[in-house]
């Protein structure tokens, strides 16, 4: 067991670490676990905000993972963290699968229209053509074969059988327990990072101080504070993000039943332990700090002062009613007002690359500039020794466990073990055309 330490004083800390993450979510947990996975001998600190870890994004996340990516970079990110999950004990440590409890149960996306199945179909054909033939088309008769409590109203789906869920927070929580070395800071508020000469030289906060040359910023929407108040910048915006979780589930949606996506705007729902479900999607969204002279955006650039002040109380019904209109629920299925009853409604943010480090390349060569949700893995262009694991987006729990190794692999200095990995560097454009659904 790594040693714990709640809202430390300077006695408390060791005076020298060979490398400190700031932030205890998936990605800066995974990060300690893969430093050691490649030198056990390490001193590694790792510094969490709140009184206990994963205390961010995850909170309100759906915790799903799946394989079917249309980027090369992040589907293999993906393989390998899925790799790592289905075999916890042996890549994590012992009690790790007890801990992280992967249901491997289906990601359903369903169409609706003839339109929507030749889409679904193409899909299905590219993730085909891009290594991924596990993925499949299912068209009306293989639908009702497999899944014969689905409504009538869903033609066809593309489906990928390797998804499914897991425990996030069990997760966190045992990358770091397999870290018997570390030391592990709770309850730490204000962590900047020095630096002199373009190089770390340490981490500082009210009441105490570690000497390092090396960090890794991992704390999600707060790394854009840690940032600014460590003189520095980050490329990256947040667009808050929800979902709730109802008691209820009615009796046509089974326990073992897969992810299901809808139709655009992809609203999409699972079976949650016992009898209830959780439901996720995104819609436009805009800044409530925006005055009549700036743009319209739909993200933030830094972390609201209360977040819980951004759930939409609309969210649950407008959710509910969306879904039952695409699967023609007018009394029963998701127009059930039962799963009204016990909702707790959750907010976090998806934080991902800014507009000025992704774009499309239209066909005329000229560059459209959009919000890319590619993580940054990869040292600070102005400061030697940081090392950044941030925008990790709607994935960042699925893929942590690869995150984790290459920003390890950065802050060692080694060579990466996927060259594709080489495409989370901050200087990447991102030119393939990827229209994620979630
Ligand atoms: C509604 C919703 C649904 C999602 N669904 C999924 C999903 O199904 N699958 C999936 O893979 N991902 C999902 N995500 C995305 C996922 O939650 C994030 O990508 C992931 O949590 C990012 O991990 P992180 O460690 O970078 O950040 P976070 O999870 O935000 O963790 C950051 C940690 O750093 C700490 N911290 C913050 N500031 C500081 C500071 N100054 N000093 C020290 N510590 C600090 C926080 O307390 C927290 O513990 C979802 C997110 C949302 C909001």
């Amino acid at each position: 067991m790594p040693r714990y330490v709640h809202t430390p004083h300077l006695d408390d800390v060791p005076s020298t670490a060979d490398v400190i993450i700031i932030g205890g979510g998936p990605a800066g947990a995974a990060a300690l676990w893969a430093l050691y996975e490649l030198d056990p001998t390490l001193e590694v600190v790792l510094i969490e905000r709140a009184e206990q870890l994963a205390s961010g994004s995850s909170t309100a996340s759906l915790e799903n993972f799946r394989t079917c990516w249309p980027t090369a970079c992040i589907a293999h990110q993906c393989a390998e963290s899925l790799t790592v999950y289905l075999n916890a004990d042996r890549w994590i440590g012992e009690g790790a699968s007890q801990l992280v409890q992967p249901k491997v149960r289906g990601y359903l996306f369903c169409g609706f229209t003839p339109n929507q199945a030749e889409q679904l179909e193409a899909d299905v054909a590219h993730l085909h053509a891009a290594g991924m033939p596990h993925i499949e088309f299912l068209d009306e008769a293989a639908l009702r074969r497999r899944f014969p409590w689905l409504d009538a109203s869903v033609i066809a789906a593309k489906y990928d059988p390797q998804a499914g869920w897991l425990d996030s927070y069990g997760l966190v929580n045992a990358y770091v327990k397999a870290a018997e070395k570390a030391v592990v800071l709770l309850g730490v508020e204000g962590a900047t990072i020095c630096h002199t000469d373009g190089q770390v030289s340490g981490v500082q906060w009210r009441t105490g101080h570690i000497q390092t040359a090396r960090v890794i910023l991992a704390n999600g929407a707060g790394a854009v504070e840690t940032a600014r108040a460590s003189g520095l910048s980050l490329p990256v915006v947040l667009r808050p993000r929800q979902s709730f979780t109802s008691d209820f589930r009615h009796e046509q949606f089974p326990p073992d039943a897969p992810m299901l996506i809808s139709a655009a705007p992809y609203p999409h729902v699972r079976p949650e332990a016992g009898s209830s479900a959780i439901f996720g999607w995104e819609y436009q969204w805009c800044s409530p700090e925006r005055d009549s002279s700036q743009a319209l955006t739909d993200y933030l650039t830094q972390p609201h002062p209360n977040l819980n002040e951004l759930k939409d109380p609309r969210f649950p019904s407008i959710t509910l009613a969306l879904l039952a209109r695409h699967f023609g629920h007018a009394t029963h299925g998701f127009a059930d007002s039962r799963y009204l009853r016990g909702v707790r409604h959750n907010v976090g943010y998806y934080v991902y690359r800014d507009a000025t480090a992704a774009y499309t390349v239209a066909a005329d060569g000229s560059h459209a500039p959009y919000t890319s949700e590619r993580a940054i893995l990869d040292q600070h262009p102005e400061v030697r020794g940081l090392f950044l694991s941030v925008a990790h987006s709607g994935h960042g729990i699925m893929t942590s466990a690869a995150a984790g190794r290459i920003v390890a692999r950065h802050a060692l200095g080694m060579a990466l073990h996927d060259p594709l990995y080489e495409q989370f560097r901050i200087g990447v454009h991102w030119v393939e055309h990827d229209e994620n659904a979630l």
